[in-house]
């Protein structure tokens, strides 16, 4: 199919008609979340206005539309990252999703001695629950270094894994340094010594074609509001014989079949996993999210990313003393950057004055930041709505703050 007329697609964001501080906005903070489409705003107002019940429960009209569109988003969700609906797990995010894996999978399976291998650009989410399971398990954790362009050391990675270890754990994409992970070469190393593999997808979903089956991972997280839909919404896919033997990580209604106070009885997998009551409205909006993603086609938006990285790259690499952090060749639009004499937050403050949204700060990634030497970066993230136009304003605004920063 053509590419999309881009143009076209960025009036489906009503956010984006904004004005913030008497300025047009220019958004460029999508991966910290992204602007939802209008087709993911009404599906979400009219799940509340016309089919609102709750999943599983009734045997009412509006009980079984709510699970058909449940379940719906399930099943589209699986086409979206080629892989089977019974093996998706609905959660809040990957913050959940990664907790799930180390609560019901690792918990149970490490010992001491037992070693998790880690890489020096997770984010908080795939740090702090390995250092949960180490701590409980008396496991230990060895962290995978990063080359000077922030791309990992493979040699010095496939070092660490020694018959130990038990789990690799890393991202698909870096948030801070837009690194594209070789994460299916690395897979089939892994799986060679019969390492579990746990893939942080939050930064790659959005982006580009996903064919988690192919990748060879065990486990595969997404979040849903980077990827254009709702908050509080995410997925675990995980290979079944891994899921079908994990116990449950949150005990309540909807993941027993039966319940008795001599012994309760759970449910199948992936429903064994989502207790309580779901967030139904936000997965009817994923699901609209997925259809308009694959509307558009991701390696169109692939390709319309790379080109606004290379235009802001290019731009950005101009401006005197600015120093950009992450040069692989594989990257997504992210460009993480300092300006020499000025602080990140006060950079972000100006832009934020002349319209621009960026993110400044420690990206959830203390110990990328303490490797790179510094407190904070600047961080602006690139989507397929944005412009070129904006890539132009946004540097011209540096230009002007940093004038005044100097
Ligand atoms: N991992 C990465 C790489 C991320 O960028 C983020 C979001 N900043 C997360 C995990 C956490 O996602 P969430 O807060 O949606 O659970």
């Amino acid at each position: 199919a053509a590419a999309p007329d881009w143009a076209a697609v960025r009036t489906d964001f009503p956010l984006l008609t904004r004005e913030v501080n008497g300025k047009p906005l220019i958004y460029l903070d999508s991966a910290n979340t992204g602007q939802k489409p209008a087709s993911v705003i009404e599906a979400v107002d009219d799940f509340y206005r016309r089919h609102n019940a709750n999943v599983s429960r009734a045997v009412h009209v509006l009980g079984t539309e709510a699970t058909d569109a449940y379940e719906g988003a399930r099943r589209k969700l699986a086409a979206f990252l080629n892989v089977r609906a019974d093996e998706l797990v609905l959660c809040s995010g990957t913050t959940f999703a990664l907790n799930l894996v180390a609560y019901s999978w690792a918990l149970p399976q490490l010992k001491a001695g037992d070693a998790i291998v880690l890489t020096r650009m997770e984010h908080h989410a795939n740090i702090v629950p390995w250092q949960i399971v180490a701590q409980r398990t008396g496991a230990t954790i060895k962290v995978a270094e990063l080359t000077d362009s922030g791309e990992l050391d493979l040699d010095a990675l496939y070092a660490l894994l020694t018959p130990e270890v038990r789990v690799l754990a890393m991202t698909h994409v870096s948030n801070v340094l837009g690194t594209v992970n070789p994460v299916r070469e690395i897979c089939r190393e892994a799986r060679k010594r019969g390492i579990v593999t746990v893939i942080d997808g939050s930064q790659a979903a959005p982006h580009r074609t996903l064919d988690v089956a192919s990748i060879g991972c065990d486990f595969y997280a997404i979040t849903g509001h980077k990827m254009a839909g709702p908050t509080g919404t995410g997925v675990l896919w995980a290979r079944r014989d891994l899921l079908a033997s994990m116990p449950p990580f949150l005990g309540g209604g909807e993941m027993i079949k039966e319940v008795r106070f001599d012994g309760t009885v759970y449910n199948d997998a992936p429903h064994r996993f989502e207790a309580g009551t779901p967030n139904i409205a936000g997965f009817v909006g994923l699901g609209a999210a997925v259809d308009y993603l694959g509307g558009l086609g991701m390696d169109h938006v692939e390709a319309r990313e790379k080109e606004l990285l290379e235009h802001a790259t290019e731009a950005l690499s101009q401006v005197e003393g600015l120093r950009i952090f992450g040069a692989a060749p594989e990257k997504a639009a992210v460009v993480s950057f300092l300006v020499e004499g000025a602080h990140a937050h006060d950079l972000a403050t100006l832009l934020d004055l002349e319209g621009v949204a960026i993110r400044s700060g420690q990206h959830c990634a203390h110990p990328l930041m303490q490797k790179l030497g510094v407190a904070a970066t600047c961080r602006a993230s690139f989507a397929f709505y944005n412009t070129h136009e904006e890539v132009d304003a946004f540097v011209a605004a540096l230009r002007k703050v940093r004038m005044l920063l100097a």
